[in-house]
């Protein structure tokens, strides 16, 4: 194997294997597009019958790091993707030797771990919360003592708000049991911030190097899920540019190919950014029906070697996640005529679990 990555050197042509680790919604989503696009597409999940295996062509029952599974993805795949962003790092570096992979190993690496993901932003002049590494209970309660608080998130594989904690002050009785009950570290510890609101970006880089930002939606959780995404945001428009700006700077600075979800701050003082996914992201699920182009089919054309699509809106657009029960009654939720809802094909609801959204239409207004 060598240390050359596989390249796309020109567009794929119709009717050509895409490869996408991870079997959930967002593969799904990802091959419903492709195959609008004439791409044929093979799922690599250890869960058989998932929800992207439902719309993809065929899928590989393994783990994500079996290397005999990988060898077979490789050679059967015209260019590997991923959905997810905890893909072992030693199966993206044995895949992209051998088959183009994208986004590159790099944004993954980085975004995998929250500490190397800030120390990327900060050497980039990305600004985000002051934060400290904690590998201890000491080290705990001497960084909630500088903040006078903070949240405590552990560096990987935490998502939704888990593996997180918030400290409203810097008081904490036994650090050594918190850090247990958190997830297993290291850990980093955030200042809190006084965000007015929460805001993200998807954004687009082709393999020519050709950026498309979509419009940034404004973002609400509830319990650490995204409960809606907002557009228009009603972001200044100075923080509006900061964000683009930002977000062309880091899909230039990754050498990146796909689309990016990147999470933001607004605060009084300016924007920050709290994290990046290396891949299509719930917040631009909106996308799917009020752009020309939607996000899935923006990653497919970028990592194809296509041209990237319009990133333009025609409608505005709330975008509401289903959670547990809510997607049950889906003649209910077409009542409103204005409402396209999408399911994620999961056979067991759960408290919490994102079993589809819905995406309202509204006339455009404005940015
Ligand atoms: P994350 O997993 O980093 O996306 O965090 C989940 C949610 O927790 C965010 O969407 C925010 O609502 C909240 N949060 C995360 N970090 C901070 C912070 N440093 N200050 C205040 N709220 C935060």
């Amino acid at each position: 194997m060598s240390d050359q990555l596989a390249r796309i050197d020109a567009p794929l042509a119709p009717g050509s294997t895409i490869g996408i680790i991870g079997g959930g919604q967002l593969g799904r989503m990802l091959a419903a597009s492709a195959a609008r696009l004439g791409f044929a597409t093979l799922i690599l999940e250890p869960q058989q019958d998932c929800p992207a295996a439902q719309t993809a062509n065929r899928q590989i029952v393994a783990a994500y790091d079996d290397s005999a599974a990988l060898d077979e993805m490789a050679r059967l795949c015209d260019v590997v993707t991923y959905e997810f962003e905890n893909v072992p790092d030693a199966s993206a570096v044995a895949l992209q030797s051998i088959v183009p992979l994208s986004p590159p190993q790099i944004a993954l690496t980085t975004s995998q771990d929250r500490l190397l993901e800030k120390q990327f932003l900060q050497a980039s002049d990305i600004p985000v919360a002051p934060f400290k590494t904690v590998d201890t209970g000491a080290q705990l309660s001497a960084a909630l003592n500088a903040f006078g608080g903070g949240v405590l998130k552990t560096r990987r594989f935490g998502y939704d708000g888990k593996g997180q904690r918030v400290f409203k002050s810097a008081e904490c009785d036994d650090p050594d049991a918190v850090l247990a009950e958190t997830g297993a570290g290291p850990y980093v510890l955030e200042q809190l911030v006084d965000f007015k609101s929460e805001f993200s970006i998807v954004a687009a880089r082709s393999w020519h190097g050709e950026v498309a930002c979509f419009e940034p939606a404004r973002n609400e959780h509830e319990d650490g899920i995204l409960r809606r995404s907002t557009v228009p945001s009603g972001l200044a428009a100075q923080a509006l540019s900061e964000a683009m700006d930002i977000a062309g700077k880091l899909l230039n600075g990754l050498d990146y190919v796909g689309v990016i979800g990147i999470e933001f701050f607004e605060t009084a003082d300016g924007i920050l950014v709290n994290e990046f996914a290396p891949r299509v992201h719930n917040s631009g699920h909106w996308t799917d029906t009020a752009c020309q182009t939607s996000q899935f089919e923006q990653h497919i054309r970028a990592i194809c070697g296509l041209p990237l699509g319009s990133a333009d809106r025609h409608s505005d657009c709330v975008m509401e996640n289903l959670l547990g029960d809510e997607a049950s009654d889906i003649a209910a939720l077409m009542h409103d005529a204005r409402v396209s809802v999408t399911l994620y094909g999961k056979a067991q609801s759960r408290k919490g679990r994102k079993m589809g959204h819905l995406n309202r239409l509204l006339p455009l207004t404005g940015v």
